[in-house]
C-alpha cells in the first residue's frame, strides 16, 4: 500500500527555501549545516487557570535559530495552529529577516497553542505571565527579545516585561519590544510593518512603472498589519478592492472605506458585512482583479491550487511564509513580482530595533525620526535585493536569501568555531 504522503511543515519549507541558495553559495560547508539547524529549542507545558475555576494545560515555545549577528528577536504568537515546527521555521526566517535590512539581530520566534478569541483578558494575562516565567532563562535584553506577533499586542508585551522585570528586581524594558508608549515603546512601532510594506509596494511599482496612485490592492487580514497598510494606501490614493479576515470579506470596485471596515471590526470582531460592500471568500480574494495581492493573515495561502489564479502583478507578502515553494515558481513563470516576507514586513522588526536602541540609552526619538530611519532602511534594502536579483537573474526572494544568508555566514566565520 502506497504510504500517506507526510503534509509538508513550515520549517521544511523553510529549510527548501535555504538549501536552495545556500547550496550555490561559497559558504563554510560545516557553518552551512548549522544554518539548517536552530541553535536553541524550547519546549513548555503550563497550568492556567480559567476563570470558572478550571486548570488548563498550554504548549508553548520558544526558538533561537542564530545569534551570530546580535541577540535573537521575534515575536510571540497566540493561535490555536502553532506548532513546534511553525516556531521553528519562523525564527529561521527572522534570521535572514533581521539580516536582510542589516540591523544587528539573530533570528528568534515563540508561540503558544491557544485561541486568544475564546480567553477573557484575566485568562490572557495568567498566561501570559506563566509563559514569560517558564522562558524566563531564556529571554533577556542581550540573549533574546520577544515582540508581537499574530493575537498578541501592546497589552501581552506589558505584562511579559512586567513580569520579568518583576523576577529582576529591576525595570528592564529592553526584555521585549511593541510595548505601550508610557513603559518605553517606540512611536510608530505599530503601524511600522505597514509602513514597511507601503514602500516596497512603492518601490516595486517604480520600478514595474505602476503609477502608485492608481494602484488596485487586495490584502488578507485586517489586523495590525492588514488594516494600516489599507488606511495608508487609502491615503495615497490606491483603491483598496477587497479584504478579508478570518470571519469573512467585503468587496467593493470602486475602493473599500478603511474607517468603514474598522468601524465593523470593532463592533463585530470582523469586517465581515460592512455596511455597502459586498461578500468575499478567501478564495475569490486571491482571484480578484487588482494590481497588489498582500497576504497579511497567516502562512500557506498562496499555493500550487491558486498561484495560477492570481492576477496581481505585485504580491507583498505582509504575512511570514504565506507562499509555498511550489507557488513561488509558477507565479515567477507568470511574471509576478513577490516581495518576500523577509525583506517585505521588516519594517515591523526594523523599529522594534529601534524601540530596544531607545531602551538602552534611555532616550526617545520623535516619530519623524524613526519614520525617517525606517524609510531610508526600507527604501536601500528593498534596492540592494532588486540590484542583486538583477545581477544574479534570479527572483527577489533568492537575491534577499543571498544577501541574508553572506552576511551571517560572514559574521559566524569571523567570530570563528573552537
Ligand atoms: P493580527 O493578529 O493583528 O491580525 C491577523 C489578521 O489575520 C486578523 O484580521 C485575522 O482575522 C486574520 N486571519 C487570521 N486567520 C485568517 C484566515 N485563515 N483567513 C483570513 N484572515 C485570517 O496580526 P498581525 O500583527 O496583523 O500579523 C499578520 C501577519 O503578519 C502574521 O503572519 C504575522 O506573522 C505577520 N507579521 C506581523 C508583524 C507585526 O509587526 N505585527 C511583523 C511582521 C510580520
Amino acid at each position: 500500500m502506497e504510504e500517506p504522503r507526510r503534509e509538508e511543515s513550515a520549517y521544511d519549507v523553510a529549510l527548501r527555501q535555504y538549501d536552495a541558495v545556500a547550496e550555490k553559495l561559497d559558504i563554510d560547508p560545516g557553518i552551512r549545516e548549522m544554518l539548517r539547524h536552530p541553535e536553541f529549542a524550547l519546549e513548555v507545558a503550563f497550568p492556567v487557570k480559567m476563570d470558572d475555576g478550571s486548570v488548563k494545560v498550554f504548549k508553548g515555545y520558544r526558538v533561537v535559530h542564530n545569534t551570530a549577528r546580535g541577540p535573537g528577536k521575534g515575536g510571540i504568537r497566540y493561535h490555536p495552529d502553532v506548532t513546534f515546527e511553525e516556531v521553528k521555521a519562523l525564527s529561521m526566517w527572522m534570521t535572514w529577516k533581521c539580516a536582510v535590512v542589516g540591523i544587528p539581530y539573530g533570528g528568534a520566534k515563540g508561540g503558544v497553542t491557544c485561541n486568544p478569541l475564546e480567553m477573557s483578558k484575566g485568562e490572557k494575562e495568567r498566561l501570559t505571565r506563566r509563559f514569560t516565567v517558564e522562558i524566563s532563562n531564556v529571554i533577556g535584553p542581550y540573549t533574546d527579545i520577544p515582540g508581537p506577533d499574530m493575537f498578541t499586542d501592546a497589552q501581552v508585551m506589558a505584562w511579559i516585561m512586567d513580569t520579568y522585570s518583576t523576577q529582576k528586581g529591576k525595570f528592564v524594558p529592553g526584555v521585549v519590544t511593541g510595548k505601550p508608549i508610557p513603559l518605553g515603546g517606540s512611536l510608530g512601532r505599530t503601524p511600522a510593518t505597514a509602513r514597511g510594506l507601503v514602500i516596497c509596494i512603492r518601490e516595486a511599482a517604480k520600478e514595474l512603472g505602476l503609477p502608485l496612485d492608481s494602484l488596485r490592492i487586495a490584502v488578507q487580514g485586517y489586523g495590525n498589519v492588514g488594516a494600516h497598510l489599507a488606511s495608508i494606501l487609502e491615503g495615497y490614493g490606491c483603491k483598496i478592492v477587497g479584504v478579508t479576515d478570518i470571519g469573512g470579506g467585503c468587496f467593493c470596485d470602486a475602493g473599500l472605506d478603511p474607517c468603514a471596515l474598522t468601524a465593523q471590526l470593532l463592533e463585530t470582531g470582523s469586517i465581515d458585512g460592512t455596511p455597502g460592500t459586498d461578500c468575499l471568500t478567501n478564495d475569490e480574494l486571491f482571484e480578484l482583479d487588482c494590481d497588489v495581492l498582500v497576504p497579511a493573515a497567516v502562512g500557506n495561502q498562496i499555493t500550487k491550487a491558486n498561484a495560477g489564479k492570481i492576477k496581481a502583478k505585485i504580491i507583498a507578502e505582509g504575512a511570514n511564509g504565506p507562499t509555498t515553494p511550489e507557488a513561488d515558481e509558477i507565479l515567477a513563470d507568470r511574471g509576478v513580482m513577490v516581495i518576500p516576507d523577509i525583506l517585505a514586513n521588516a519594517g515591523g522588526v526594523t523599529v522594534s530595533y529601534f524601540e530596544w536602541v531607545q531602551n538602552l540609552m534611555n532616550f526617545y526619538w520623535t516619530e519623524e525620526e524613526i519614520a525617517e530611519r525606517l524609510e531610508r532602511i526600507m527604501t536601500e534594502s528593498f534596492q540592494a535585493v532588486l540590484s542583486t536579483a538583477k545581477e544574479k537573474g534570479t527572483r527577489l526572494r533568492e537575491a534577499a536569501y543571498n544577501l541574508a544568508i553572506l552576511r551571517v555566514a560572514e559574521a559566524m566565520k569571523l567570530r570563528g568555531v573552537c
